[in-house]
């Protein structure tokens, strides 16, 4: 194997007793402490805000999580200039020491694990099990980004008779975080500490609804030791704070996950030179997909319904992995499309922080309005085959599955984000790998079959950064299945993987003549 091996920490497991009650005491804690406030980190100190928001519970909107002090253009500029203050010592910091910050964090988050896991549960609606899951990711980021920086920095030696030939790299300078509130921890965490392991100056600004936890992955890394100035976490407005530094000449990158709408912005904003600015920006982003699972007439239906399932409807369809489209073998069809309504019925739908809820709410007012919009728009495209009545005392909307949807339907081309699925009828595999590959993007896809004819064809063309095979299509594990599209899904290389660090490095040769 080609790469170092790499030790995943495992998750929670909640058929012990032991664990399952330091998961409530967790959530006991974690309940006493909402509402509290949370401010933005420039240069090692907590600033006072002139801008407060309330980050509230989406299984139920009345109870407010935290508070957070939102960063004025001001603000944002002093955390620039300690960025820069604190670049030369960082950039020079030993890598083993820079590593050793971030697997003391890791191990921080492994002691935390409980209360991280109510956090996600409360501020975003993540239900439990997928909540702890994230703190695993979270945890591997650290130490794998570590691993990794610890491995580029041994560099490549050239040497011949006469001449050395060195190859090193070194970080490039000042990183913008931008993470979404999908993965609150674990996309905030691994887009920070790759930043950080590299040596880069790195300003975290996450997506407001997910900022409490970003505070509490703040407060980890400084409890590492993390120097200030290094690190830097400045919640604020994308449309302001976030633009003016993706626009700042000092920002060297961009780290983005989140809507192609704004991923697409940040490109274009990132090329522009300002005055002043010394050299192009990089820009790394991961944005949406519109994720398909193929199920063919060998495919085992009770596997593919299970997948389908989890695919779709795990955490809401929230996540840029989901499956939104399942594009289904026509001798199968009907067979398929009623197991898949009858295993979707019997989902427990409700608060997130149950044990028993396997789908909780969306994000926020205006993800479950957008959402009931393209439902509405389904309605007049195809045939809703399920749709749950909900409560609404939180963000709720029902897990829908359309089907006989054409391919070419808004609701089978553009990406929703939450529980929809549309299900396309096809004739025959070539027609079902066409209609797979007849959208915009290339993040996640899979297929269900046990005819290995079909299943190398979908490795030949079935266009994803991320292609699984009877299996689901989230849930991508560090180092294992290193995670990231291309076409419109996103520009750069795979979180988790063994390129990813090179995105935040500055390669040079050093030749010298003896
Ligand atoms: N890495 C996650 C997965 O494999 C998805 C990340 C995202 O939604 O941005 O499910």
């Amino acid at each position: 194997a080609n790469h170092a091996a790499f030790a995943n920490v495992a998750d929670t497991d909640y058929a012990d007793m032991e664990l399952r009650n330091t998961a409530q005491t967790a959530f006991a804690n974690v309940r006493q402490q909402l509402g509290k406030t949370y401010l933005p980190l420039i240069n090692g100190e907590y600033q006072q805000t002139e801008q407060i928001i309330d980050s509230v519970n989406p299984s139920k909107y009345s109870e407010i999580v935290g508070k957070v002090g939102l960063i004025s253009p001001e603000q944002a500029k002093a955390a620039m200039e300690a960025a820069k203050v604190a670049f030369p010592a960082w950039r020079r910091t030993p890598v083993k020491e820079r590593a050793d910050i971030l697997r003391k964090a890791a191990v921080l988050m492994e002691q935390k694990r409980a209360e991280l896991s109510a956090w996600i549960v409360l501020e975003v609606g993540k239900p439990v099990k997928e909540a702890d899951a994230e703190v695993s990711e979270a945890i591997d980021f650290c130490n794998y980004y570590a691993q990794e920086m610890e491995r580029l920095d041994k560099g490549y030696n050239y040497d011949i008779a006469g001449e050395t030939n060195r190859y090193i790299y070194q970080p490039r300078g000042i990183a913008v975080v931008i993470s979404p509130w999908n993965f609150p921890l674990a996309i905030a965490a691994g887009m920070t500490v790759a930043a950080l392991a590299t040596g880069n100056c790195t300003l975290l600004k996450p997506a407001e609804t997910s900022s409490v936890i970003a505070a509490k992955f703040a407060e980890i890394l400084v409890e590492a030791g993390i120097p200030k100035g290094v690190f830097q976490y400045v919640p604020g407005r994308g449309s302001t704070v976030g633009a003016y530094l993706v626009n700042h000449p000092d920002t060297h990158l961009i780290a983005f996950t989140g809507s192609q709408e704004v991923g697409c912005r940040i490109y274009a904003d990132a090329a522009i030179v300002q005055p002043g600015q010394k050299h192009l920006k990089r820009v790394i982003a991961e944005m949406g997909g519109k994720n398909g699972l193929i199920i063919d007439e060998s495919a085992d239906l009770d596997a593919a319904v299970v997948g389908v399932v989890q695919s779709a409807f795990g955490y809401s369809g929230q996540k840029c992995s989901a499956c939104s489209r399942v594009i289904v073998l026509e001798p199968i069809y009907d067979a398929f499309v009623q197991r898949l309504v009858e295993a979707t019925h019997s989902l427990n739908i409700g608060l997130a922080e149950s044990p028993s809820t396997q789908v909780g709410p969306v994000i926020d007012a205006n993800a479950r309005d957008r959402i009931k919009e393209y439902i509405e728009q389904g309605k007049k495209e195809a045939q809703a085959a399920l749709e749950i009545p909900v409560t609404d005392t939180g963000y709720f909307v029902s897990p829908t599955i359309f089907s006989n949807v054409a391919p070419t339907a808004a609701i089978a081309q553009e990406e929703i984000f939450g529980p929809v699925v549309a299900v396309i009828k096809v004739k025959d595999f070539n027609e079902a790998i066409a209609v797979a590959n007849g959208t915009n993007f290339a993040l996640t896809g899979g297929l269900y079959s046990r005819t290995p004819s079909h299943i190398q064809q979908a490795e030949q063309e079935f266009e994803v950064g991320n292609l699984y095979i009877n299996r689901t299509i989230t849930g991508a594990i560090v180092a294992r299945q290193p995670f990231g599209g291309f076409k419109m899904s996103g520009v750069g290389s795979k979180a988790g993987g063994p390129d990813y660090l090179l995105q935040f490095l500055e390669p040079r040769t050093i030749t010298e003549n003896i």
